[in-house]
């Protein structure tokens, strides 16, 4: 059985204020060829930056891509959405600087995304094998790579152990370790959102960022505890979103990667530096596809196997509170 790539059967659109720059914002998400990857084509500046480490911009409170003039920010959510479908081609047209927060967590672009149904091609998906450890740090912030060990091709894949740890009694010490598949993305890390400190919301402000940050689309934390009415998603909200962070910074290396990874206290900045060291060390990785392997890569989350719903045209997402 080959393990194909995939794009998305019809456009589907989504709308709604970027979390930094408060703008609004309307994204259409559409089918792309084979071997093309994700790419943002910006509308108004008639540009096209290609979903890719190189055209990182920017990694301070979000991961920014830019090509000479043109800057969009905010990708990751959307790019975790696309590696936890397994998605490899797709264009995204938006109209604005931001995409949108929508409710801060990458859960309305997995509905979307299962809305325009997904596709099968006919090209094999390439996946990054891990075959030596690379390890970048910073202070007390450090992520390894390492090859993912001698299992049974169907039973390797991207498996994620991360911790955090923050001064404050609503967050503190988090950790945890997960075997990504379809399945556990959209079960246990697509909903996780991102979260704030009130305290630090006006120093954020005062930069240009947060401008678009709510309650709505954003977990905020006081001194007293988490702001939301509701509370949180999942006791470990915090760590899930950083994990869903990474797997979507992860996602602009342009492949799946086939390896494991620990971290601690890693953000978008350590994201793009082991992406970056990763790439410069080409003896460290090989590109595998699995043209004649007799079991999927991620038994449990093989899109092929899967029937999604098509929808018919475009549709707008809107907003989506929980
Ligand atoms: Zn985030």
């Amino acid at each position: 059985m080959n393990i194909f790539q995939h794009t998305i059967k019809n456009t589907v659109l989504a709308q709604g204020i970027g979390l930094h720059t408060g703008k609004d914002v309307t994204i259409a998400i559409s089918p792309a060829p084979e071997n093309s990857g994700i790419s943002f084509h910006h509308k108004g500046h008639g540009v096209i930056v290609p979903a890719n480490y190189k055209y990182i911009s920017n990694t301070s409170f979000a991961t920014t891509i830019g090509k000479s003039a043109t800057a969009i920010s905010t990708v990751e959510h959307l790019m975790a959405a696309f590696a936890g479908l397994s998605i490899d081609n797709a264009v995204v047209e938006i109209d604005g600087p931001e995409v949108p927060a929508m409710d801060g967590s990458a859960y309305p672009f997995v509905k979307l995304l299962h809305k325009a149904g997904l596709k099968a091609q006919s090209a094999p998906r390439n996946y990054l094998e891990v075959l030596d450890e690379i390890t970048v740090s910073q202070g007390d912030k450090y992520i390894s790579l390492c090859p993912f060990g001698d299992v049974p091709a169907g039973d390797a894949g991207l498996a994620i152990s991360l911790t955090i740890d923050f001064d404050h009694a609503a967050v503190q010490r988090q950790s945890l370790s997960t075997h990504i598949s379809s399945k556990e993305f959209e079960t246990k890390i697509c909903k996780a959102r991102t979260f704030g400190f009130l305290h630090e919301v006006e120093a954020l402000q005062k930069n240009g960022l947060a401008r678009g940050g709510s309650l709505e689309n954003a977990v905020v934390i006081g001194q007293e505890g988490v702001l939301n009415r509701d509370g949180l998603r999942f006791s470990d909200e915090f760590v899930r979103h950083k994990l869903l962070d990474m797997l979507g910074d992860l996602y602009l290396i342009g492949m799946p990667i086939i390896g494991r990874v620990t971290a601690c206290k890693s953000g978008h900045a350590l994201h793009k530096m082991l992406v970056e060291k990763l790439m410069h060390s080409p003896n460290a990785w090989r590109v595998k596809n699995f043209e004649s392997i007799s079991a999927p890569i991620f038994q449990d989350g093989h899109l092929a196997q899967q029937v999604w719903p098509v929808s018919r045209g475009a549709r707008l997402a809107g907003r989506v509170v929980l």
